[in-house]
């Protein structure tokens, strides 16, 4: 496929999954052409959700950080590692318990598919980004584990992203309890292309109408090579182009950032 036909085929998407951070903001700063790039899925009438790991904020407070960046959305076109584990228990065991580290972002996700707080017998232990993380909540979780009780991460990353360097994930915090109880951590986030799947259907779309646009090659372009959706790789994060190389796989486009997109896609519109 030569570069005009990919270039055609992506334009023949009814819908965008972005990831957010390095894709279109960095910490508290909007990327270039971003707000262009939003403009022109709503102009051109995609669908389009975007969509992070971090489980720590609501769809509420990713719409209100936005509109502080100065750009304007509504909360349905945000998707979280969060709500994808929410659905995920909801499917595993309607109506079920849990004991969640975590930050009101993941406990309101829980209820709001039904799920309840029980720290006494809970079906799952659940482990998100924390800022209350202490060893008091992880002995008691690793008692709940040993007790039977399920141990579910929002998303596997050892780290995130803070001003002055990095701070420890969901993937490290869920660390502790698993290595005390020998029990392994079922994750819900990228790259498991299960949460791709949940994205599609919040969507409405299926894979091969659809397109990942994502800055990492192992959590991103993985998910979509393992959902079988089309990927585009932007180099505004962590990815530089002499890293690609070096992946088993790769992504169906690269580009320099979603800046690229509407001009990209506009010039073979007018050919
Ligand atoms: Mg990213």
């Amino acid at each position: 496929m030569n570069m005009q036909e990919k270039i055609e085929r992506i334009r023949n998407k009814k819908a965008f999954i972005c990831d957010m951070d390095g894709v279109i903001y960095h910490g508290n700063r909007l990327l270039d052409g971003v707000k262009e790039f939003i403009d022109w899925l709503q102009e051109n009438e995609r669908k389009y959700l975007f969509l992070t790991n971090s489980s720590e904020k609501s769809p509420m407070e990713l719409q209100q950080k936005l509109a502080r960046l100065g750009v304007s959305i509504s909360k349905e076109h945000f998707y979280t590692s969060a709500l994808a584990t929410a659905i995920f228990l909801q499917t595993q065991k309607p109506n079920g318990t849990a004991y969640v580290i975590g930050e009101p972002g993941l406990i309101n996700a829980l209820y709001d598919v039904g799920y309840s707080m029980n720290e006494i017998n809970p079906d799952y232990v659940v482990v998100g980004e924390a800022k209350a993380y202490n060893l008091d909540s992880v002995t008691h979780a690793v008692n709940l584990v040993v007790g039977g009780a399920r141990l579910v991460g929002t998303n596997p990353d050892l780290t995130g992203p803070i001003e002055k360097g990095i701070m420890p994930a969901t993937g490290a915090l869920i660390a502790p309890i698993a290595l005390a109880t020998g029990v392994t951590p079922y994750f819900v986030g990228k790259p498991n292309p299960l949460m791709m799947r949940t994205a599609l259907k919040r969507l409405g779309c299926k894979r091969e109408e659809t397109v990942i646009i994502g800055d990492r090659m192992d959590t991103d372009i993985l998910s979509g090579i393992e959902a079988e959706i089309d990927s585009l790789l932007v180099l505004t994060g962590v990815t530089s182009r002499e890293i690609i190389n070096k992946f088993a796989y790769r992504p169906f486009l690269v580009l320099d950032g979603v800046k690229n997109i509407p001009e990209m896609l506009e010039k073979i519109e007018l050919e």
